[in-house]
């Protein structure tokens, strides 16, 4: 029987679901973020075990043969998975929080109902279009791509159980904090 209760979040790419979450689980200590396994290579700033754990196609594959994921989904060209037993793990001891796109989040919604889906919107495409260019290292073709992305997931929010817009991220946090700690009661 676990102790902790399950929290997915997702939101499009450039809504600055990293920046909120980090002042989620700053604001919350006890909260743990379950880490997931992908096929991507890390970024400067990712630490291997910490923001993932970065691993091979072929390594991924063997896990997924094993039965080792709760959900894992293809984003991007790049595979991206949970890995149950840390999951298990965490739950025993914590609430966790998952920050996954939405076909994991619905596979996790379906194998366990009383997980609390969270989706971070942009104010508005316009401004999720001006974050993306704003960051300067993304390609025209990648930007699209994105866009595109972004406005299948707007049509997925009804699926979440709370919808939290990005206008500030104090403000979002504020509210992913109060949703978390009203579900945890
Ligand atoms: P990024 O490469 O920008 O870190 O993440 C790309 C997308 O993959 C994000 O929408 C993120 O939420 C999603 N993602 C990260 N980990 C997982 C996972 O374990 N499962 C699924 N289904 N999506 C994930």
């Amino acid at each position: 029987m676990s102790k902790g209760k399950l929290f997915v979040v997702s939101g499009a790419s450039g809504v600055g679901k990293s920046t909120v979450l980090g002042q989620v689980m700053a604001k919350m200590p006890d909260l743990k973020f379950s880490v997931s396994a992908t096929t991507r290579p890390p970024r400067p700033t990712e630490q291997h075990g910490v923001n993932y754990y970065f691993v091979s196609r072929d390594t991924f594959m063997d896990m997924i043969q094993r039965d080792e994921f709760v959900e894992y989904n293809d984003h991007m060209d790049n595979l991206y998975g949970t890995p149950k037993a840390q999951l298990e793990q965490k739950l025993e001891k914590a609430n966790v929080i998952l920050d996954i796109e939405p076909k994991g989040a619905f596979n996790v919604k379906g194998s366990r109902p009383d997980a609390v889906l969270i989706f971070i919107a942009p104010p508005s495409m316009e401004e999720l279009e001006r974050r993306l260019r704003s960051r300067g290292d993304t390609s025209e073709e990648q930007i699209a791509m994105r866009l595109d992305r972004a406005r299948w997931e707007m049509e997925q929010i009804h699926r979440y159980n709370h919808v939290v817009i990005n206008d500030q991220v104090d403000a979002c946090a504020d509210e992913i904090v109060k949703i978390i700690a009203q579900a945890a009661e």
